[in-house]
């Protein structure tokens, strides 16, 4: 079997390539193209051997579709080895290009007002699988990625060990190389592994995806999730801030008439206080078969003005990639993309 390369360190692949009648340095060089370049073809790699690349799998993946928004926004259909496909996007700005990334095929959350639970769970990725997504974002709008996001589809912590040794190789000086900083792991709040992640020494960037500023609601918006009580999922946040002294995020879909309300904005405040954490609101983005609905524009900026005026750090997110359903919980695993540029 060819080994993987995007699941060894720098040190793994040069035993690798040594074990293959290579020297050392060629390990350095190949780990260049690949990292540095995103180059994948054995052939373009013009200082290396063609023998000495092809005596590994780079990809296993291969991109199927590909739809480009409006605002620069890259979304790409990827089918994988086994034939499932995920989806992935990437969102450039003029000083950053973030890519985000799925965990899983399908997931097994079902919260209502997202396509990703849609179709429930087909199986976890594979931390090869993962950053294999950066490689394809990264060769589609050919500029180098310089953030990462875990929020396209699938629960991160849920398929724990792949995600950390992903955001290991995305920091990793050798490897990827970017900054912790720059990379953010997005969760329903899974209190157990938000203590084991706060351990792993990673100072990234915590979201928690909590849309609802009561474990009633909060059932009803994440049933699956909504069953931990909101606040053993923030006890849980705060050791992670007190480990690493990263503020925490906090995600809130605004659904119209559902967690839009005055009385949820005061609820909300009075939770956001209770850690060091800032409030991100989305603006819902509808998805077929739902019968949700976005509140009014007037209503966010109320929202954010409320939370404002109680203190807490608030900020209402940008919308991207709408036009091809490349927003915030539009990825889905198995459909075709609607405008394919190619
Ligand atoms: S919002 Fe996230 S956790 Fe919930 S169903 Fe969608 S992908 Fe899964």
């Amino acid at each position: 079997m060819t080994p993987a390369l995007l699941a060894m360190t720098v040190e793994e692949l040069t035993d690798a390539v040594q074990q293959l009648g290579h020297p050392a340095y060629r390990a350095r060089q190949l780990a260049d193209w690949v990292y540095a370049k995103a180059v994948t073809d054995p052939a373009a790699m013009t200082n290396l051997p063609k023998a000495l690349a092809q005596g590994f799998d780079i990809l296993t993946s291969r991109v199927v579709a590909r739809a480009d928004g409006r605002d620069g926004t890259i979304k790409l259909l990827i089918e994988l080895a086994d034939g499932e496909r995920i989806e992935c996007v990437m969102m450039p700005s003029p000083k950053r290009v973030t890519a985000c990334l799925s965990t899983q095929v399908g997931c097994s959350m079902a919260c209502v007002f997202c396509a990703s639970g849609m179709e429930g769970l087909r199986r976890n990725l594979s931390a090869g699988e993962i950053l294999e997504q950066i490689l394809h974002l990264s060769q589609a709008c050919k500029r180098r990625i310089t953030n990462a996001v875990f929020m396209g589809v699938g629960e991160p912590l849920a398929n724990y060990d792949a995600t950390i040794a992903a955001v290991r190789a995305l920091v990793d000086p050798q490897r990827f190389n970017i900054s912790a900083r720059h990379v953010t792991v997005s969760t329903v709040g899974l209190p157990k592994k938000i203590r084991r992640l706060a351990r792993e020494g990673l100072p990234i960037t915590l979201a928690i995806s909590l849309h609802a500023p009561n474990d009633a609601l909060r059932k009803q918006l994440l049933p699956t999730a909504g069953g931990t009580p909101i606040a053993d999922i923030l006890a849980a946040a705060q050791e992670f801030f007190e480990a690493h002294k990263r503020e925490i995020t906090i995600e809130y879909v605004l659904l119209g008439g559902v967690n839009d309300s005055m009385v949820c904005a005061d609820a909300l405040a009075k939770l956001a206080r209770t850690i060091r954490c800032n409030v991100n609101l989305i603006r819902f983005n509808p998805v077929d078969p739902s019968t949700l609905v976005p509140p009014t524009i007037a209503t966010v900026k109320a929202f954010a003005q409320r939370l404002g005026k109680r203190g807490v750090n608030v900020h209402v997110r940008r919308p991207r990639g709408r036009d091809v359903a490349a927003a915030c919980g539009q990825l889905r695993r198995n459909r075709p993309l609607q405008s394919d540029s190619r």
